[in-house]
């Protein structure tokens, strides 16, 4: 499942929510990183729900899929944005993919400089998206705080956070996948599963192909490895080694 990205790489919040022309939303502008027109990226994989193009060129996206919030919550997500010139590239039911530049700043609508107005609401797209609000202003449905749905990551630049926290997604640790029957072993480290202790006796030798090769181990000077684990469960495990150390494995 997807964590929404912060959908402005370059986060410069120019207005909060609950303030000014955002009184009664949790809408928040982003200018990006300068006066220019930046573009904004999907902050998950979803599909375009409404257009509307009589003021700001308002876009609404839904998510494909249910998201992680950052605290936690399982659900689907719907985000509108606002101000970009021209979304003549987009059309309902067009699929966008997570990180996929799909919009711009602009200035359509109600907008002083290059900028996107953006909100997020907490699950599908309902009704017409957005309802007049106490202000006189047309909010999106079911609107949230940016803080509890938008996730950053390393991959956006934080110029103007507008003092709010999000939440970083953390890089995935990655366990590498040690198939431990292919570790090689050098050709002069006897592995020893246990130590010989009985003399083959004459009822031993030719009961099997093999018995040349087990006789061999006789000969050998004999190390009884130092065993530092044993695995209560079948189970893939992890074992950091430092140069030099050799690992044996005991059955
Ligand atoms: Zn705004």
């Amino acid at each position: 499942m997807e964590k929404p990205i912060y959908p402005s790489p370059y986060m410069r919040i120019t207005q909060g929510y609950m303030t000014g022309t955002h009184i009664d939303s949790y809408a928040i502008d982003d200018a990006g990183s300068d006066s220019g027109i930046d573009f904004i990226v999907a902050p998950y994989t979803g599909v375009i729900k409404k257009i509307y193009t009589g003021d700001a060129n308002e876009v609404w996206l839904e998510s494909s899929e249910p998201v992680i919030y950052p605290d936690g919550t399982v659900d689907y997500m719907t985000m509108m944005f606002a101000h970009d010139n021209d979304v003549s590239n987009l059309f309902v039911g067009k699929v966008i993919n997570r990180g996929e530049r799909f919009y711009e700043e602009g200035t359509k609508g109600n907008a002083s400089g290059n900028h996107v107005h953006m909100e997020c609401g907490k699950g599908k797209f309902t009704g017409s998206g957005w309802h007049q609000n106490s202000a006189g202003y047309f909010s999106i449905n079911n609107g949230k705080n940016p803080t509890e749905c938008l996730w950053i990551d390393d991959s956006i630049t934080v110029l103007n956070s507008n003092g709010y926290t999000f939440k970083r997604i953390e890089p995935e640790v990655s366990v590498p996948d040690i198939p431990i029957e292919d570790i090689p072993v050098e050709d002069d480290t006897p592995v020893v599963e246990e130590p010989v202790i009985e003399e083959p006796t004459d009822t031993d030798v030719g009961d099997s192909d093999n018995s040349d090769t087990t006789n061999t181990d006789t000969s050998v000077d004999v190390v009884k490895p130092k065993l530092i684990f044993t695995c209560k469960s079948d189970d893939i495990y992890a074992i950091e080694l430092k140069a030099g150390q050799k690992l044996y494995l005991e059955n």
